[in-house]
């Protein structure tokens, strides 16, 4: 007899041996689940009910039961294993995360993952990720499918889960009502715990995910400011504008020596006649909800996925104006804000000095924005969105002749780096940023027959290990400020500030006014002198600048 078929044999009765029960099949993969893939969850858990051994027993106990019950719910023949081997993936992908980086798989996360590009989720699959995922989620589920599962007559196939789902429930119910009060009060107040338990976090967020989509599907796009037109620094002609608008990536304010960082990292932008705000809070901690968030008319407070891509964006008014927009991408994406506009991306260009590997550092838009300055006759808006400071491989972003803050972390598996050398990999790309800002406010200078502006704005920022944080996304509620705090900083031409009537010593002196991403619709409006009902001044960090402006020339 062959050799794999006796294998083969001894692999089918070693399976006919250890046969078990659907139910017990969930108990075993959920007390894994459990141990092995909540490291956070536990540290936070002996935290809170430090002292308390009683009421930290009971509400493990209630959440274990409340699994059991959700998931006795799959308990039938065909498709107990498939959930399973599914969830053990989940857990081992998401504990991952969560353990090494502090990042919570919540719905907005799931959204980033969804909607994130290949070329910008391989620096997450590191050696640490693939080893932890082949243990913690590939090998159970391997055991998962290699377990012969017993089947029973068809009133216990559907008897046995539903009543597992009653005495788990009556349990749990019993055993959170012994301290109800605590409980909820731990539970309002700290909203990072049950965010850290695998696999219920990730679950609730797919979800939720899966909901906000659904109420999405074929949602007509509402047109809004098609009243636009231009104000009165228009009547009299004047030169073509050029507005560049800069959406920045991953860049935090703190790390902005302009707004007050101790590193040297704006050494071109110190020189140069800019505004830099310094206290913008950002619309989300993640570019799937800040991007739009930013370029809509909604505030942090009235935005949801829902509502931004059911209306029109500030891109669609500007057009509505009657400008010409466009958007060069050379990060993941519009996320829908392009849709009616013309737009380009480049980071798949072929270009030796800023490409590689499907993805292109910031310098790739410099000598393309040249070009096209040269050929502008209209009103224009640009839009370049900047791959800017996306980790975790800071050291991807800039060439090697700005590697100026050293020793730095070249990989992405950031246990084998310092805090030091992951600060230093991160500034480089903040210095990179700087050079290229520069150049580009250099070009639009030199534009004599254009009245020329630039504005940047990151749409969120960075933790950098902070609290044993690393790159982005928490939930806003407990974001800290290194995720939320970015920087604006704009740039005006002598041309652009008279012929728009803009006073920019009034503008420098809101520098320390406490802005967010509400404010960028309306400023860039008004910016613009574009006169529209989508306007609101009081949003509008131009409204008095020009007001000024008129009663100094009177
Ligand atoms: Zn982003």
């Amino acid at each position: 007899m062959p050799s794999s078929q006796t294998f083969q044999n001894h692999l089918a009765k070693a399976r006919n041996a250890i046969q078990i029960g659907p139910i017990i099949l969930i108990i075993l993969t959920v007390s894994f689940v459990f141990s092995i893939d909540n490291a956070t969850f536990w540290s936070i858990a002996t935290s809170i009910f430090k002292g308390h051994p009683l009421s930290y027993a009971g509400y493990i106990l209630a959440v274990f039961f409340l699994t059991l019950a959700a998931f006795s719910l799959f308990a039938l023949p065909w498709l107990v294993k498939p959930f399973l081997v599914f969830i053990v993936v989940l857990s081992a992908v998401t504990s991952y995360y969560m353990d090494s980086l502090g990042v919570i798989m919540d719905r907005d996360m799931i959204q980033n993952v969804m909607v994130t590009t290949l070329t910008e989720s391989k620096h997450l699959i590191t050696a640490g990720f693939v080893t932890h995922l082949t243990v913690y989620g590939v090998l159970p589920a391997i055991a998962i499918t290699l377990v012969k599962v017993k089947r029973y007559g068809a009133l216990r196939t559907l008897a046995a889960p539903a009543l597992t789902f009653c005495v788990c429930m009556s349990l749990a119910a019993g055993l959170l009502m012994a301290d109800l009060k605590s409980y909820a009060s731990i539970l309002r107040e700290r909203k990072d715990f049950m965010s850290s338990f695998q696999p219920g976090a990730p679950l609730v967020g797919v979800i939720r995910y899966v909901k906000m989509m659904s109420r999405s599907v074929n949602v007509p796009v509402v047109a809004i400011g098609e009243d636009a037109k231009k104000g009165p620094s228009y009547i009299s002609g004047g030169k073509p504008v050029l507005m560049v608008v800069v959406a920045g990536e991953t860049a935090r304010s703190q790390n902005f020596s302009l707004n007050g960082y101790g590193v040297e990292t704006n050494p071109k932008l110190a020189t140069l006649p800019v505004v830099s705000f310094k206290q913008l809070s950002s619309c989300g901690t993640a570019t799937a909800v800040s991007l739009p968030c930013m370029f809509s008319r909604f505030t942090r407070d009235t935005y949801s996925y829902e509502q931004g891509i059911s209306h029109e964006n500030v891109l669609d008014v500007l057009s509505h104006a009657g400008f010409h927009v466009e958007w060069w991408d050379n990060n993941t994406g519009d996320k829908g804000l392009a849709d009616r506009i013309t737009s380009r991306s480049f980071t798949h260009t072929q270009n030796e000095e800023f490409c590689g590997a499907g993805e292109c550092m910031d310098g790739i838009f410099t000598q393309a924005l040249k070009d096209y300055a040269a050929t502008i006759t209209q009103d224009t808006v640009l839009v370049l969105h900047h791959i800017g400071s996306h980790g975790p491989t800071y050291h991807l972003r800039y060439p090697a002749e700005f590697e100026r803050f050293t020793p730095t972390c070249r990989t992405a598996e950031f246990k084998n780096c310092s805090r030091a050398e992951i600060t230093n990999a991160y500034d480089n790309t903040i210095a990179y940023t700087d050079e290229i800002l520069a150049q580009t406010i250099g070009l639009l200078q030199d534009e004599d027959g254009l009245a020329t502006a630039m504005v940047y704005v990151s749409d969120h920022g960075e933790s950098l290990g902070e609290g044993g944080l690393y790159l982005h996304g928490s939930p806003y509620f407990m974001a800290p400020e290194f995720q939320t705090k970015v920087p604006m900083i704009m740039w005006m031409s002598e041309t652009f500030e008279n012929q728009l009537g803009i006073d920019r010593n009034c503008l420098s002196a809101k520098s320390d006014s406490v802005l967010s991403h509400d404010n960028l619709f309306h400023s860039l409006l008004g910016m613009l002198d574009l006169q529209t009902v989508e306007r609101n001044p009081a949003l509008d960090v131009f409204a008095s600048c020009k007001a000024a402006r008129k009663v100094a020339r009177n």
